[in-house]
């Protein structure tokens, strides 16, 4: 222990007396292939959001109350973990969320085998959470009800998926349907609109899905804003494709287009590098070139929305080195305070912003980097402001149970209006001009 915590030490001391004394920047110990899990870990820790929700959560007292909470309540025990330590760096071990993880889906039980998809772990964490967070909503209306609440049923899907499927299309409906949904909801959740056009009768087929985290289909040399345009691009539906119109009670040509209708406070986007190849019987993986900017804006790319000029400041990518989806290596690069880090399971290293950039993927096939951004996280500015505000009055953790619910969770009337100001100059789409880094630090 005496190297990581000379290791430890210099971090903290490279940190300096700038970065806050209350935050926390903890490696994770790997127990066997469980980097995807450290990294996809890491970059939630860091996601203030999500962090203020489940040391509430924690510090509710509902994680103690003898629930089988599954994953909720290891989540938020790590994450209490990391953040009442006396010191400011140094390294812990997820052992008790690992093993959860592992007895409750064989899919992450890989120990012994190979490297589990951080997305698939990403996605999979988000539904549980959110799923157990429904559980213990319905089991309180339960209570308070006196037990004369119907339950409608398993609770296994998202209120928003119930609401578009058993119910009608009733706005009202809809609207009430998101109001019970969970904090994992109302940071991740976006909605889509799929609408389909009848070539024949002109009628707009609508069908709306929410989405916790998105997947782009990626390109060569290309960058986030055109797969984000290429995502909502139209397609046509024809000859065997064509679309079964209601309306003409038939099969009809058709152009279909895919936006995004309602935009989440954390947009995590998932770039599709693992493709099956049906030749080669396996998944092949694209080191495709894909330039991500620090900060995102998407008014050019679904115009219709309630808040159609929401900006994003990139605060998590997560890394893929190697060559398929079971083989290789994750780590990630995480924003704290005006420091970009570096979380390689027990090794944390601070890096250059500019850094970044060396993990856009390579424009030749023949290029040996594979050192890949793969998952990234956007956090929209307002959210960011408020939870701000919120946060420095927070986490001195033992007295912080009224704290969090905070503004950013709230996705109608959003306080983007009123911080208008305080942002400065529109910020254009695209990559930030960064100086060219010849050798990275760590990633050399
Ligand atoms: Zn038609």
């Amino acid at each position: 222990m005496g190297a990581a915590g000379s290791k430890a030490h210099r971090l903290e001391r490279a940190l300096g007396a700038g970065f806050p004394e209350n935050e926390h920047v903890f490696g994770l110990e790997n127990f066997g292939n469980t980097c995807y899990c450290n990294s996809v870990l890491q970059a939630l820790f860091y996601c203030q959001p999500l962090r203020d929700k489940c040391l509430e959560y924690r510090m509710s007292g509902l994680a103690q109350d003898g629930n089988d909470d599954g994953l909720l309540t290891s989540l938020c025990e790590l994450f209490f973990s990391i953040s009442s330590q006396k010191k400011r760096c140094g390294v812990l071990a997820p052992r008790q969320f690992i093993s959860k993880l592992r007895a409750e889906n064989e899919l992450f039980n890989n120990h012994m085998h190979q490297e589990s998809d951080a997305h698939e772990f990403l996605n999979y964490l988000l539904n549980e959470v959110a799923e157990q967070l429904e559980k213990n909503e319905k089991a309180k209306s339960k209570d308070a009800a006196g037990n004369h609440v119907a339950t409608g049923g398993p609770s296994s899907e998202w209120s928003a998926r119930v609401a578009s499927d058993s119910m009608s299309d009733d706005e009202e409906e809809r609207q009430a349907a998101y109001q019970c949904k969970t904090w994992i909801h109302s940071i991740f959740e976006g909605v889509l609109t799929n609408d389909t056009r009848c070539l024949s009768c002109e009628t707009v087929t609508s069908r709306e899905e929410s989405f916790l985290d998105l997947s782009l289909e990626i390109e060569q040399d290309s960058s986030l804003n055109a797969c984000m345009r290429n995502f909502s691009s139209i397609e046509s539906l024809r000859g065997d494709n064509k679309f079964f119109c209601d309306n003409c009670c038939s099969l009809q040509e058709a152009k279909k287009r895919m936006r995004i209708k309602r935009l989440p406070n954390v947009l995590a986007l998932h770039l599709k590098r693992f493709k099956y190849i049906e030749q080669l019987g396996r998944f092949k993986k694209l080191s495709y070139k894909v330039a991500f900017p620090l900060e995102l804006e998407l008014d050019n790319i679904a115009s219709d929305m309630p808040e159609p000029d929401r900006r994003y400041r990139l605060f998590a990518v997560i890394v893929h080195m190697g060559s398929g989806p079971n083989h290789g290596h994750y780590f990630a690069l995480v924003r704290s305070h005006q420091h970009w880090l570096c979380f390689d399971d027990d090794s944390v290293d601070i890096i250059e912003e500019s850094q970044i950039e060396s993990c856009f993927g390579n424009a030749q096939e023949t290029q040996a980097s594979t050192e890949t951004g793969y998952l990234l996280f956007y956090q929209s500015e307002a959210s960011i402001l408020s939870s701000h505000t919120d946060s420095d009055s927070q986490i001195s953790a033992e007295n912080s149970t009224a704290t969090a619910a905070t503004a950013n969770n709230s996705p109608s009337p959003s306080p983007s209006e009123k911080i208008k100001g305080r942002i400065g100059p529109k910020v254009s789409v695209g990559v930030k001009r960064l100086a060219k880094v010849s050798t990275p630090k760590r990633l050399a």
